[in-house]
């Protein structure tokens, strides 16, 4: 039997593409720009091995032109072109393409640049555009073609007539409709903002020839206007520069420039990794928290770049919760990624680089903490809490984290680590002991404070209300256990006599039950306590949830 063809809707199948595909329309410039950066990479490759060709540099770019009378747009580059051919291969079927053939061919494997390997950005066009016309010369070649397609009834093509090798892409703008908004695609600063926001680091020029006014000399009212060529992306990226070309100042002008934050970065954390999984990171710890940083609304999540392409605003894959307050952006090559380039897929790549980003952040906060301590203290007091609630939440992170935690002690009066408790205990000291409670006024006021710190001992104040669950979830700190003062045994009261107590509770057993009649539903027992010093009495709990937990666990919503 013969085998028959699947037969598309061509028209429909491109509408479902482009409709399902991206998100928004703005991307159009980015993937025809990103098209013509790989145009002219693949001459730069040709020219390797080509030597009638020459590569010089500065006949390289990418130029964007608007038209508002005849509300066309055009896209043209220097770089390889496409024979009739091509065009028909290419242009003339969806899912092809030509770059990805290119690649293969080429077998350029490693540390080559170019992007595109869907086959479908091409067609993003059609989501502004009534026609687009595609003009090309290839290099190597004599005649020029013209393709021309409206999206919908296919495409001609034809001989036409250009002076030099390279591409040129003319889209007719589609008319605003009451519900879409399409002449913002002819207007310089939108597609300036569109082009530093997406392809700000294509290693190519970008030109635009922008219309400027000034006032004209001797005038108030009067202006000049004037046309200028202007070079819109800043094409090098920072982060594929060298660590010690760049200064503390570059950093901090890129966190602005990115509008990370309002705020100055705490520490930046440049990452160039070449291994397994290559990728370049820039990230940054930020010095204030962000207003919505505790709301709902607060995303975490860093730049996505597929080779100086911008993927992604914010994925949030890349990040830990306790490390969520990080901002900053990844550029990988090794990403796949799937047709819409919007959607990653969640593959081994992505997930070595979060787990190598992971180890990162925490390397370089334990390098924080010991050699700039007050910039950590700073650090702990805006995001400490995400921290510890790092360790509540997330098991396998308790053991990463736990050096990263502060308390404030009762003996050094400032926050200290763990690790700096436990190396001053006392060697019959077991226990690392803790008091929670609203402020510190307040736990310094606790009666059962008293017997562990007239031992000597160190107390650590946890007011925040997640302290007491995250300690609990840790358990122990280099096998020391943590112990709260308020528990029934406190592991120093050695000496305590079990028969005087039992006595003393049997002579003042009509008191007691007194007390408890009075006290009935608001506590369980009245016992006599050995640990009291300078205070007449005290709460103690039994069981598991501490008082102060107790109190978090009802105020929590239902
Ligand atoms: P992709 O970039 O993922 O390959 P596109 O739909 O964006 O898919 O483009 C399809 C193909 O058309 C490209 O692979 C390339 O071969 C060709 N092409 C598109 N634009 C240009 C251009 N400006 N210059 C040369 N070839 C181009
Ligand atoms: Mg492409």
């Amino acid at each position: 039997m013969t085998k028959k063809q699947f037969k598309a809707e061509s028209k429909r199948l491109l509408e479902m593409m482009i409709n399902s595909i991206y998100t928004q329309k703005e991307i159009f410039l980015r993937e025809l720009i990103s098209n013509a950066s790989d145009a002219i990479d693949k001459m730069y490759y040709k020219a390797l091995t080509d030597e009638t060709i020459t590569f010089n540099q500065d006949d390289y770019y990418i130029k964007v032109i608007t038209d508002k009378e005849n509300r066309t747009l055009t896209i043209s580059d220097t770089g390889i072109g496409m024979t009739k051919d091509d065009l028909e291969t290419n242009l003339g079927t969806i899912a092809k393409s030509g770059s990805l053939a290119f690649k293969n061919e080429n077998e350029l494997k490693d540390g080559h640049d170019i992007i595109g390997q869907f086959g479908v950005g091409f067609y993003s066009a059609f989501m502004v555009a009534d026609v687009v016309t595609v003009i090309s010369k290839a290099v190597g070649s004599d005649e020029a073609y013209k393709w021309e397609s409206d999206g919908a009834d296919g495409y001609t093509l034809e001989e036409t007539t250009k002076d030099s090798v390279g591409t040129e892409i003319t889209i007719k703008v589609k008319e605003n409709t009451e519900d879409e908004k399409y002449d913002e695609y002819l207007e310089d600063y939108r597609l300036k903002s569109i082009i530093k926001k997406y392809s700000d680091f294509i290693r190519y020029p970008i030109k635009m020839d922008v219309t400027q006014k000034s006032l004209k000399e001797g005038t108030e009212d009067e202006w000049d206007e004037y046309t200028e060529e202007q070079t819109i992306n800043s094409m090098v990226p920072i982060w594929r520069k060298n660590k010690s070309e760049l200064t503390t100042e570059d950093y901090e002008n890129f966190y602005q420039e990115k509008h990370y934050g309002f705020d100055k970065p705490l520490k930046h954390i440049h990452i160039s990794v070449d291994g397994a999984v290559r990728y370049n990171a820039i990230l940054y710890i930020p010095e204030n928290i962000p207003f919505d940083y505790y709301s709902k609304e607060f995303e975490k999540g860093l730049e996505l770049y597929s080779n100086g392409v911008l993927i992604m605003d914010k994925c949030a894959d890349l990040l830990p919760d306790h490390f969520s307050f990080v901002k900053g952006m990844v550029d990988s090559e090794d990403l796949s990624l799937n047709i819409s380039r919007e959607i990653l897929q969640h593959d081994r790549q992505l997930k070595l680089i979060a787990k190598n980003i992971k180890s990162k952040i925490k390397s370089q906060l334990k390098s924080l903490l010991k050699e700039e301590r007050e910039k950590y203290e700073q650090f702990y007091k805006a995001f400490g809490r995400q921290l510890k609630y790092g360790v509540y939440t997330d098991f396998s992170s308790k053991d990463a984290l736990q050096d990263l935690l502060m308390f404030y002690s009762s003996k050094e009066q400032k926050m200290v680590t763990l690790e700096e408790y436990v190396s001053r205990m006392p060697e019959e000291q077991t226990y690392i002991y803790y008091a929670a409670g609203e402020t510190h006024e307040r736990i310094e006021k606790l009666p059962q404070l008293e017997l562990v710190t007239d031992k000597g001992y160190e107390v650590l104040y946890f007011t925040e209300d997640i302290d007491e669950f995250a300690i609990r979830m840790l358990s122990t700190y280099k096998e020391k256990e943590f112990k709260s003062v308020s528990s029934g045994d406190l592991g120093i009261e050695e000496d305590e006599n079990k028969e005087t107590t039992t006595s003393e509770e049997n002579e003042n057993k009509e008191l007691f039950d007194a007390m408890k009649q009075i006290l009935v539903g608001k506590v369980t027992d009245v016992r006599v306590s050995k640990r009291l010093k300078t205070h007449p009495v005290c709460f103690a709990t039994e069981g598991e949830v501490s008082i102060e937990m107790e109190k978090v666990l009802q105020a929590m919503p239902d």
